[in-house]
């Protein structure tokens, strides 16, 4: 077996804006740099995302040519999130780790978004939690089919399609359900439906196994805004959009002491009620 040498590793260390996350990623650059690892911002092998869960959506973005290629990891510098599994005083435990590390994955399923404009411009987007479309300034109304079958004609505000990762963020705050990330599956969840005699759209959050692919075409083809993540996009001219679970995965270091998604599913929502 050939054994990996730490100089063989490239890292990149991207950090938020946020003082206190800017010295956490320079204290473990050093670190890091003392045993032997090389820190670069060019096709590294992995990614550390100092910060919190948003900051983590961003390194995603920014490294999102490389999926294939890069494990991510996320330290938090609050409190312990979805995507991170080191807090700012475990810097030492993080770096024992990747000493350690032999290449050991997880993997969890992300979101493709195919986005068709009348003029013929198609653009493929990939998303971490979840990719919404609404309408700018008036109601939405939309038909929404799966896997061909027209289901419902969408009257509201718009809907959302997120990954397993992403069922704890907006799509919780929808009223959808949260998924264990090894489900691979998406959620399509409603936001403020017109329902009344006239309009019916099924009104409860419905999840889409892996195969199924997902159209949205809206009736009019004035402004709408595609959000992916944490990034808003604004068109004039959208005659469909396509979601599917994307052919690419995103990978994060396995670490030997992997949270379970169900405490952090407590500890974020529900913490320590007295009984
Ligand atoms: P933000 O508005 O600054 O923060 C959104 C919050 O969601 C933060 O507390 C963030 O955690 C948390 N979060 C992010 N991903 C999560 C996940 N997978 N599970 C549970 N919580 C998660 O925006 P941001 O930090 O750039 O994140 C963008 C995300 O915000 C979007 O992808 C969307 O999911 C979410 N969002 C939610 C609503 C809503 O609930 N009404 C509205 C718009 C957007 P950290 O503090 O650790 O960063
Ligand atoms: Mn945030």
């Amino acid at each position: 077996m050939i054994q990996m040498k730490n100089t063989d590793k490239k890292i990149a260390i991207v950090s938020n804006y946020k003082q206190h996350s800017q010295e956490l990623g320079q204290e473990l650059m050093q670190k890091l740099r003392q045993e032997g690892f090389i820190l670069t911002l060019k096709n590294p092998d992995i990614v550390i995302s100092v910060g919190g869960d948003g900051m983590l959506l961003s390194a995603f973005h920014r490294f999102e040519r490389q999926l294939d290629k890069v494990r991510f990891i996320g330290v938090h510098t609050g409190h312990l999130g979805f995507y991170t599994d080191y807090q700012s005083f475990e810097l030492d435990e993080l770096v024992e780790n990747l000493k350690m590390d032999r290449g050991a994955r997880v993997s969890y399923p992300i979101l493709g978004v195919r986005v068709a404009l009348e003029n013929g411009d198609v653009y493929h987007m990939k998303a971490l939690n979840e990719s919404t479309f609404k309408r700018s300034d008036r109601t939405m109304v939309a038909d929404v089919f799966i896997n061909k079958v027209h289901f419902e004609r969408f009257r509201g505000d718009g809907i959302s399609i997120s990954t397993p990762t992403g069922s704890t963020a907006y799509n919780k705050s929808l009223g959808g359900a949260v998924l264990h990330p090894s489900i691979e599956a998406l959620q399509i969840a409603e936001m403020a439906s017109l329902n009344n005699n006239i309009y019916r759209t099924l009104g409860s959050p419905i999840i889409v196994p892996k195969k199924d692919k997902i159209e949205i075409i809206p009736t009019r083809t004035d402004r709408h805004t595609i959000t992916i993540d944490n990034r808003t996009y604004t068109h004039k001219n959208i005659e469909k959009v396509e979601y599917q679970i994307d052919h690419h995965k995103i990978h994060f270091v396995a670490t030997p002491r992997h949270t379970s998604f169900w405490n952090r599913v407590k500890d974020a929502f529900i913490g320590d009620i007295e009984e």
